[in-house]
């Protein structure tokens, strides 16, 4: 059971959530954000150097303490204090420690500290309730990370030790443990987060890990929606969805999920839940692996912003396979994210996220520049992902989306269809994107054309 940051960001979230998991039947274990604007409050910290730390701390310190004393008294209190101090003077270390700020991996362990605040909170909401429970750090339940800075990934193997050795046991003594969501422990036992939103994905690897019978995503919505409610104010829930659909769709920009949070659930077919944790007994969204045509081709629309597309020319590169492995090679180099591809027989165009443009077209002009003739970016673009079941079956479907575009005045600068077989993916100027997304919306799920 996983809580964001809005579901734990209060006295009320925290008991609200405190009852969720206490009438929930069976063994379990939760994984929790930060409250709701710590993160964002621990990122501005570390990148803006004007900012007094020793203000941030106290500031810090006050939010968290201020919940306690309104939730626990007497010797609750005192065990609460005690293993707060502790946690205190890691945070105040990290945050002081000049000689820590050199390392790669300091925004990392900066940002990773509110997660280890909100689960103490929580365990000791629980035990007030007299129930068992202990607030585990990912490096006490063993959960662990690889990669660069600030984009960590799951090692999903090590995890699932990691977890049966710290965790397992205590379930068996039905005691619920509490995880800090967002990051996992590098092979340095350094904090490495997810990225952004980075606890939907820890808590699908944690879910993984101990082959969890269903993982529990709750947030402040009913559900997976048919688009972004704050662009689409008549946005509908969806009851269902299969894996590839929500991983689709997480991955370019639904916001709901991290976009890593699908496949650690699908790799062991363990259904995943969203659900409200201010409406715990609306029904919430199921995604699990079923397949089947559906009456609506178009489910569910989602939009990635700040991407550029960077095209690159060499005559006849189709008959040069060689040259266009090294392209990817030299991106690859970089852990470059490339969001989709497009060619013809002397372009290739690739779309990457606008932050690494620059380092791109570095590595691009390492290649020898005989070869290449000439590198073109287009910068302000959005992808636009339109994803159903069927929808790629539905004949026509594409030249209605494409019409719908063109009637907003926009133009299709790329586009992707008949890779995934349940998404159609497409780019237009960031300018247009959001009326687009409104119009495909309204023309295909509220089926008002
Ligand atoms: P949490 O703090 O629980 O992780 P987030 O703010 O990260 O919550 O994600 C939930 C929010 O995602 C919703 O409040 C909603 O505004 C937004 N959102 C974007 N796209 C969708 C979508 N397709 N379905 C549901 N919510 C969406
Ligand atoms: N607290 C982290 C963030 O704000 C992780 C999360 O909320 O999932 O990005
Ligand atoms: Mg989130």
């Amino acid at each position: 059971m996983k809580f964001g940051g809005t579901s734990v960001g209060s006295v009320e979230a925290l008991n609200r959530v405190a009852r969720i998991i206490a009438n929930e039947e069976g063994k379990k274990v939760v994984v929790v954000s930060a409250m709701s604007g710590i993160t964002n409050f621990l990122v501005s910290a570390v990148e803006d150097n004007r900012k007094d730390l020793n203000e941030v701390i106290e500031t810090f310190r006050e939010k968290h303490l201020n919940v306690a004393k309104e939730l626990f008294s007497g010797e609750l209190m005192d065990d609460f204090m005690v293993e707060f101090e502790k946690r205190f003077t890691e945070f105040r270390n990290v945050i002081l420690d000049k000689e820590m700020k050199k390392d790669p991996y300091y925004a990392d362990n900066v940002s990773s500290q509110g997660e280890r605040f909100s689960s103490l909170l929580l365990a000791y909401v629980l035990r007030s309730m007299g129930l068992k429970s202990v607030a585990l750090t990912s490096e006490m339940a063993g959960v662990y990370a690889v990669g660069k800075p600030l984009s960590g990934s799951c090692d999903l193997k090590k995890t699932e030790g990691g977890l049966n050795v710290n965790v397992r046991l205590l379930l068996d003594d039905d005691i619920i443990p509490i995880i800090t969501g967002f990051y996992g422990v590098n092979e340095d036992g350094k904090p490495l987060t997810f990225g952004r939103g980075g606890s939907d994905y820890a808590a699908s690897a944690i879910g993984n890990a101990i082959n969890a019978d269903n993982i529990q995503i709750w947030t402040d919505v009913n559900g997976f929606m048919s688009a972004d409610p704050r662009l689409v104010k008549d946005a509908v829930t969806l009851q269902e969805m299969n894996f590839s659909e929500a991983a689709e769709l997480a991955h370019f920009g639904a916001k709901v999920l991290h976009s890593r949070t699908i496949e650690p659930a699908r790799l062991k077919h363990i259904p995943l839940w969203v659900k409200n944790s201010y409406e715990p007994d609306n029904h919430g969204t199921l995604i699990h692996h079923i397949r089947g045509q559906r009456k609506e081709p178009l489910r569910s629309v989602a939009m990635k912003l700040d991407l550029s597309i960077i095209t690159i020319t060499v005559g006849e590169i189709s008959y040069k396979p060689v040259l266009l492995a090294k392209i990817l090679e030299k991106l690859a180099e970089a852990e470059i994210i490339i969001y989709g591809i497009s060619t013809s027989l002397s372009n290739i165009a690739l779309l990457v996220h606008n932050l690494d443009v620059k380092k791109s077209l570095a590595l691009l002009h390492m290649l020898d520049s005989i070869d290449i003739e000439r590198i073109n970016v287009r910068s302000n673009m959005t992808l636009i992902c339109a994803v159903g079941d069927g929808l790629l079956n539905r004949t026509g479907f594409c030249g209605d989306v494409f019409g719908a575009v063109k009637a907003v005045g926009a133009s299709v600068e790329m586009i992707s269809e008949g890779a995934s077989d349940v998404a159609l993916n497409f780019v237009v100027s960031t300018d247009y994107a959001t009326e687009v997304v409104k119009t495909i919306h309204n023309k295909f799920v509220n089926g008002s054309d």
